[in-house]
């Protein structure tokens, strides 16, 4: 398994597994794995653009094996609710990557404030955007739509915390907070020229941990893909 976050670090990891080959994706169940089991083994650690305080490791498992009392669930074979209902865990953890999202942009938006205001453009809110400094204006707009993904994030959360089914919602705070907390951050490495790009500041290194949260845990394109099923009632084979 590549790309396995913590992977180095993590005392267990969970893995998604088949419990039967012929029957492949519908039969997959959740284990709790102990790394230090026999045949798990740490191939190696990526190399990578952002996040790099976060170990990203290649696992190996080779004929390892796990007592039964490590599966999560039931062990019953559901072909009907199959890959399905797996796929139902992404809806608690996809607002936790859009939140991840909304704090780091939040973080880039406070930095980028100040700065502003340290270089004479204070930001004014009684004021109209189009009537301030031009990097003001654009501090507005970044600022809104953070504000939007963090609405989202919030309602995506509410409705997993109650037990709500929210795959569209939690898909739509991973794409919006995604791709915002990216657009954000590269525009407050623009905005704050020289300094913003120096690694005096953390500007640059926040515009290169952002694009991940656009990625892991789903993709941009696969989130829009979900919510185009989900408002137009289309199955994973009509809409691919
Ligand atoms: C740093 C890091 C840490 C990670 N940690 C973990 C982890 O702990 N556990 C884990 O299981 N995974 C982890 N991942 C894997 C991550 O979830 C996947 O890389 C991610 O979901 C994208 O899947 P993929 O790599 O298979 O991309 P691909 O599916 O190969 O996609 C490549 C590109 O094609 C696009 N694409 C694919 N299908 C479609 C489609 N139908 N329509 C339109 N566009 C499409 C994608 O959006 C993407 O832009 C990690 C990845 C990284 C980079």
């Amino acid at each position: 398994k590549i790309f396995v976050t913590c992977g180095s670090r993590a005392d267990h990891v969970v893995v998604w597994a088949t419990l039967d080959k012929a029957v492949g994706r519908a039969a997959i169940k959740r284990f709790v794995v102990p790394m230090n089991a026999d045949g798990v083994t740490v191939v190696r650690l990526e190399h990578k653009l952002g996040i790099k305080a976060s170990d990203t490791a290649v696992v190996r498992f080779d004929n390892a094996r796990v007592p039964a009392e490590n599966l999560l669930g039931t062990p019953e074979i559901n072909v009907k609710k199959g890959f399905g209902g797996v796929m139902q865990t992404f809806d608690n953890t996809r607002p936790l990557v859009a939140a991840m999202a909304v704090g780091l942009g939040r973080a880039a938006l406070e930095v980028l404030r100040a700065m502003l205001e340290e270089a004479g453009h204070p930001v004014d809110y009684d004021r109209p955007a189009a009537a301030q400094h031009a990097a003001v204006a654009e501090y507005l707009r970044l600022e809104s739509d953070w504000e939007a993904s963090w609405m989202l994030t919030l309602r995506a959360a509410w409705m997993a915390d109650n037990k709500l089914p929210n795959s569209a919602e939690a898909s739509m705070s991973k794409a919006k907070a995604g791709r915002t907390v990216t657009e954000l951050t590269n525009k407050a490495v623009e905005l704050a020229a020289t300094v913003g790009y120096s690694e005096t500041q953390l500007l640059e290194k926040w515009a290169r941990d952002s694009k991940i949260l656009d990625i892991f845990e789903g993709t941009q394109q696969i989130q829009q893909l979900i919510i185009a099923r989900r408002i137009l009632g289309k199955s994973s084979a009509d809409l691919k």
